[in-house]
């Protein structure tokens, strides 16, 4: 962990978890997958049904294709790979749809990320797939920060479709960007998601701000728990993190006393383990001196390349 954070002042890349992370999609969206889910079921000859929130928490950071395979499996049945097929597109057609109608822009959301976006190359890295994802960014205003080719799915962008907490979808987005593991940092809100980057050897934050109140204590420490580096509770206080590096780690101290008196302290008090020692000693992982160097995140991949000529191969899990 501390190697992780010792680290962060290199940070170029932010590939950022989708549902749950970007918006809170979670919850609609298994209103819509339930449906699907129980047609699953009746189609099995299952009586089992699910409500949205069970399979919530039963299935958050999987995909359906995981979810269906498990599901059937569980009733003593395998799915065709035709029918497999099939139930996939239909949960995608009728929870994207939703999605779509119900998703708003967040301005705690696009905001820190549209000022995060000239000094670091934003991804997604999701489990879901790229048309939900697609139209969930359209929906929130995000569209315009995350560039498609960007934009990674464990459903359509591995040769095979390759669900968290595997971590193959994040192996192949830091390939594809050929950027080191230490020059990305991944923000997951899920404990499936967290496992795949950290297994992907990808510095990691848990995120909790579409997590509700009551559920963020037990999610901060099952995230604490596969390794996350600490957990923000919002985008600002990532914002306000990776300014340390311009500041000398005063803003990173600001950001710990500012939280100290908010709701989310517990969370934020996690954030490096030196949180509860000291402002000095917190800014010292996140504020050595870093030179900016003034150029677009693009140029700064490039820029990222030369001077790590190893960093484009992440650790195996
Ligand atoms: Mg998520």
């Amino acid at each position: 962990m501390t190697a992780q954070l010792k680290r962060m002042d290199a940070i170029e890349v932010l590939l950022c978890d989708a549902d749950g992370n970007l918006f809170p999609s979670e919850e609609p969206a298994f209103d819509a997958s339930a449906k699907v889910t129980n047609q699953l079921m009746q189609t099995l000859g299952s009586e089992r049904r699910f409500r949205a929130q069970e399979l919530r928490l039963a299935t958050a950071g999987q995909n359906f294709r995981t979810t269906a395979t498990d599901l059937a499996a569980a009733e003593g049945h395998t799915l065709t790979d035709d029918q497999l097929e099939r139930w996939v597109l239909e949960e995608k057609r009728q929870v994207s749809a939703h999605l779509g109608r119900v998703l708003r822009p967040d301005p705690e959301v696009v905001r820190p990320l549209a000022r995060l976006k000239p000094e670091h190359a934003l991804a997604t890295v999701s489990s879901s797939a790229s048309s939900r994802v697609d139209v969930c960014l359209e929906a929130t205003g995000l569209a315009g920060l995350f560039p498609p080719d960007r934009r990674y799915s464990a459903e359509d962008s591995l040769p095979v479709p390759t669900s968290k907490p595997d971590p193959a979808v994040y192996l192949h987005a830091a390939q594809s960007l050929q950027v080191g593991r230490y020059r990305a940092l991944a923000i997951e809100d899920s404990v499936p998601g967290a496992q795949s980057a950290v297994a992907a050897g990808l510095p990691t934050l848990g995120n909790v701000m579409f997590v509700a109140l009551s559920e963020r204590p037990a999610r901060t420490a099952a995230l604490t728990r596969v390794g996350v580096a600490g957990v923000i509770s919002s985008w600002r206080e990532l914002e306000e993190l990776l300014a340390t590096r311009r500041a000398g780690g005063l803003a990173c101290a600001s950001a710990h006393q500012r939280c100290e008196h908010s709701r989310h302290a517990s969370d934020v008090a996690q954030l490096p383990a030196a949180a509860s020692q000291s402002p000095s000693t917190l800014g010292h992982p996140f504020g050595g001196a870093v030179a900016r160097r003034g150029h677009p995140a693009g140029d700064r991949l490039g820029a990222a390349r030369a001077e790590d000529p190893v960093g484009n191969q992440p650790r195996a899990p």
